[in-house]
């Protein structure tokens, strides 16, 4: 029997969960601009689909439960890429869905295994479900196979590897992701998270459709928050081994994906022109900017994605914190990545024509003036 003494007096976490920073998310407002340019979250500049507008307005009959499988939306995901919406699940955003795999796959005593800058949640899901994250380095802001491989123990269950990463913007090409899955033993599953899949014009990527029909180890998660422009709705899917799909389906919750956004999701699937004005758009002012932050002697980490890692100097007046309060007082949302060890850099989300035009003349009179330390 236990002493009374070793009763705590109220209800106590289990280890782990305060040792969780919580996600902050980007910034949403700028205090006084006239006009303000959210550009903090990688959200769709072109918003979403009308079509998918139309459905979620269209989702009636609210008294009623959502299908609980989301049976609809899988079909046409499976339809549109060609899938067996049997090895489908739905999730509350991409989000959840790495909460759960890393509560099925990972516990007390398990390592979770993740790149030096690899997106924020993976630290906080493995907290979350009790299991100790490892963190392998990058080199230039790139993933790092060897030095993932490097880092896998007799403890590790789960890798997580955002493919391209947020919020460097980079991308390891298909050769790269094989030899990480060949290097991986049979038992750790490899979860590729292709949140900006959409986004990559590189004939050396694939975002993870071929590795998980291949491979028993492999899954690929993705979300309707970013091309498909539903960030509100709460909208992700994971494709993956009939074994994993079923754990998963075990421990979501029984109705995950709310009515309004199976509709809206399933309306933003089908229409592949809109996503494709968004890829479009994103192409033609992702190069723009780069090229003009270079001018203005800003370093730019290559990106694939629809957001830009933007390396400020070093010298008093020029610092990323002085130009996010700069540009904060313009209107201007970017995000700071010092959460994520980056201190001295900003991510900035591609804008709409007007936004980019803002940033770029914004950055223009910081550069080149005087704005004290
Ligand atoms: N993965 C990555 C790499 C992300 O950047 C994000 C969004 N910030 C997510 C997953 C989660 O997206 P959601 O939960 O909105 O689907």
């Amino acid at each position: 029997m236990s002493s009374a003494a070793s009763v705590p007096s109220r209800p106590v976490p289990r280890p782990g969960v305060l040792a969780i920073e919580a996600y902050v998310p980007g910034k949403a407002h700028a205090g006084g601009a006239a006009k303000v340019y959210k550009l903090s979250a990688n959200e769709n500049p072109l918003g979403p689909s009308p079509k998918a507008v139309a459905a979620f307005h269209g989702a009636d009959a609210l008294e009623f439960y959502p299908d609980g499988s989301a049976t609809k939306l899988r079909e046409a995901i499976g339809k549109t890429y060609g899938l067996d919406p049997a090895r489908l699940v739905c999730g509350t955003g991409s989000d959840e869905l790495i909460t759960l795999l890393a509560l099925a796959f990972a516990g007390p005593g398990d390592e979770v295994l993740y790149s030096q800058y690899g997106f924020l949640v993976y630290r906080i899901a493995t907290l979350a479900a009790g299991a100790t994250p490892v963190i392998a380095p990058e080199r230039d802001y790139h993933s790092d196979v060897d030095a993932l491989l490097a880092a896998v123990t007799p403890a590790t269950r789960v890798v997580f590897l955002a493919n391209p990463n947020n919020p460097t913007g980079t991308y390891l090409p298909f050769d790269e992701i094989k030899r990480l899955q060949q290097g991986l033993p049979p038992n750790v599953l490899l979860a590729l998270d292709a949140a900006y899949a959409e986004y990559v014009r590189r004939n050396d990527y694939e975002a993870g459709i071929e590795l998980v029909a291949t491979c028993q180890n492999v899954v690929m998660l993705r979300t309707f928050s970013k091309i498909h422009g539903l960030a509100a709705l709460r909208v992700g899917w994971m494709y993956g081994p009939a074994e994993v799909i079923d754990a998963v389906n075990r421990v979501r919750g029984a109705f995950n994906v709310s009515a309004a956004g199976i509709a809206a999701a399933t309306a933003a699937i089908e229409d592949a022109a809109h996503v494709e004005a968004a890829v479009a758009h994103n192409e033609r002012w992702g190069s723009w900017l780069t090229t003009e932050l270079i001018a203005l002697g800003l370093k730019v980490t290559p990106s694939v994605a629809n957001f830009l890692l933007v390396h400020f100097p070093l010298e008093p007046g020029k610092t990323s914190k002085e130009a996010d309060a700069f540009l904060m007082e313009r209107g201007l949302i970017l995000r700071r990545v010092d959460s994520y060890g980056i201190p001295t850099a900003l991510r900035l989300t591609i804008g709409t024509e007007e936004a980019n035009h803002a940033l770029v003349a914004a950055l223009r009179d910081f550069m080149g003036g005087s704005h004290g330390t």
